[in-house]
């Protein structure tokens, strides 16, 4: 017996033959879990992660961007308090729910909430580089480091295969929006089918509706770009690119040249993705000692 329909089409075979029924492998029942439906894209100044005003953290509602001093300064993440799953790979955020819900494999649950609400109640953060090498005319070189958890298969410093180019074509700000774009991707095609299908198929996390609510997550991207961060904010409306590097903004009907527009579209089209996936992306601005991992990934990767 491989798949669940096999299993029916036994069982039916038995019923019709007058056999009592088999108990239901708790495999096929977990199988039978729903994937999340899609949340909001974040726009704007809710695309900023601030520790002061996140839900997950004090348990109430967010507080408005227009109640704190905006822009916020480069923060030190050490105010948060994370668990570093070995089993998952992944750094989780402990918020208000505790730090023994926060620790808990595979829940690492931050808020506590109803299960029939379907907003992220826990948060990954992963550390975010970009670097860039130019050396006069020659060639230059991009690389992306990022840094999941310690230990963590997921954890890249790699240089960016086939954008070699000439030295003008290469720019830290292209790296770190790339970067960004990179390990969006790896979230959504290597991070979230290994991390749900171990909720799919370890038994006793509780019914159905328990289990979808913890494939809904929040990605928290920590990054030393406040260029990244605040063109995300500014570019977070509908916008296309339309030849080179010239991007629209529908919602103002305004065109504006942006430096990077088919890279910071990658980021966008990506979150788009993890979006219809139940997965919302923030960014948080941290102060580059706070990233010496992913960054020293990076440059390591640029050889
Ligand atoms: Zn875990």
């Amino acid at each position: 017996m491989s798949t669940f329909s096999e299993f029916l089409q036994n069982e039916t075979i038995r019923y019709l033959s007058g056999q009592p029924p088999l108990d239901t492998p708790q495999t096929f029942i977990i199988e039978s879990i729903p994937e999340p439906e899609a949340v909001p894209v974040l726009k704007g100044k809710d695309l900023r992660y601030v520790p002061a005003r996140d839900e997950q953290l004090r348990g109430g509602a967010p507080v408005e961007a227009a109640e704190l001093e905006w822009p916020p300064a480069a923060a030190d993440p050490g105010i948060l308090t994370t668990y570093d799953c070995n089993q998952c790979g992944l750094t989780w955020l402990c918020g208000n729910a505790g730090e023994d819900a926060g620790e808990k494999h595979p829940q690492h649950a931050a808020l506590s909430t109803s299960h029939d609400d379907t907003r992220a109640t826990r948060s990954i953060l992963v550390y975010v580089s970009g670097a860039a090498r130019q050396r006069g005319n020659a060639a230059g070189k991009m690389a992306v480091g990022a840094f999941f958890a310690q230990t963590s298969h997921f954890n890249v410093a790699e240089s960016f295969s086939g954008v070699d180019g000439p030295a003008g074509g290469v720019t830290n700000h292209k790296a770190e929006v790339m970067a960004v774009g990179r390990v969006l991707e790896d979230v959504r095609k290597r991070v979230l089918p290994q991390y749900r299908g171990m909720l799919d198929y370890t038994p006793g996390l509780g019914e159905v509706r328990t289990r979808l609510q913890m494939k809904y997550l929040r990605v928290i991207i920590a990054t030393e770009s406040e260029y990244l961060v605040e063109s995300m904010e500014k570019l977070g409306g509908v916008w296309r690119v339309a030849g080179g590097d010239r991007v629209v903004l529908d919602r103002k009907g305004k065109e504006v040249d942006v430096k990077n527009a088919a890279q910071f579209l990658t980021i966008k089209q990506e979150a788009e993705m993890l979006a219809a996936a139940g997965v919302q992306v923030v960014y948080y601005l941290v102060q580059k000692k706070f990233n010496k991992t992913a960054a020293g990934g990076a440059k390591a990767a640029l050889g």
